[in-house]
């Protein structure tokens, strides 16, 4: 048999594969009317948990009053942790906290707005610096708290765009980011709704084992068209 050979997308391809995801899911409405501080403690608290473990430490931070990055600030580390139990690693998470707390204390005078108000690659530099935190949390943050086009990869987005038979330059987050922003215009709008399909695709359909039956992406997928002729 022939090795199914990968190519590179076009524009039109990548802004196909959004439309395909929207006509099939419509609107997800990630973090909509939550305010920045939910979306950024969100964001870091979410790594590799699921979302009704983070909810669960965001409700206990909310009970006990520490609903603040000036409270998180002055919140003893050990006494951080326990409140985020329930979200997994949650040491690391509660140093990751304390450090955008420390950041946003000691450089912006506690002002979210002026640190949030960065130019996009500065602001995500500044995130980056912060012990812990990675390329998909600073860009969760970017483009969901300060409303900026930075465009976020995860473990689902990879799954996605290797089972289609897109070839990516390399196995680095960049490399898969650059697919993307690359051939999109730089909109907020426009690269929060393609994240959130792109994971609820991932998590009901693409999932570890495919369901590539009725899959929307059938026709465009690399991976579904070869199961299926292999089934047929
Ligand atoms: S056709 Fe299968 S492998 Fe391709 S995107 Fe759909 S579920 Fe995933």
């Amino acid at each position: 048999m022939t090795a199914p050979s990968t190519t590179t997308p076009s524009t039109e391809e990548v802004q196909t594969l959004y439309d395909r995801l929207f006509t099939a899911y419509g609107p997800q409405r990630w973090w909509p009317g939550d305010g920045p501080f939910d979306v950024i403690v969100g964001a870091i608290l979410t790594q590799n948990t699921n979302w009704t473990n983070v909810e669960k430490a965001l409700e206990t931070l909310r009970r006990t009053g520490v609903w603040s990055f000036a409270a998180i600030h002055g919140t003893q580390r050990d006494e951080l942790a326990e409140l985020i139990r329930s979200s997994g690693y949650f040491n690391q998470k509660a140093r990751k906290l304390h450090g955008f707390a420390a950041l946003l204390e000691n450089e912006f005078h506690g002002e979210l707005d002026q640190l949030l108000g960065l130019p996009m690659d500065e602001l995500r530099a500044r995130l980056l610096g912060i012990w812990g935190i990675g390329e998909e949390t600073a860009d969760d943050i970017v483009l969901y708290a300060s409303g900026k086009p930075s465009f976020v990869i995860d473990t689902y987005t990879r799954r996605i765009v290797d089972r289609l038979g897109w070839r990516v330059d390399g196995d680095a987050y960049g490399d898969y980011q650059s697919l993307f922003v690359e051939r999109l215009r730089p909109d907020t709008a426009l690269f929060n709704e393609y994240h959130a399909l792109l994971d609820h695709h991932a998590a009901e359909v693409c999932r570890p084992t495919p369901k590539c039956d009725g899959c929307c992406l059938l026709e465009i997928c690399l991976t579904g068209r070869n199961t299926h002729h292999e089934s047929s």
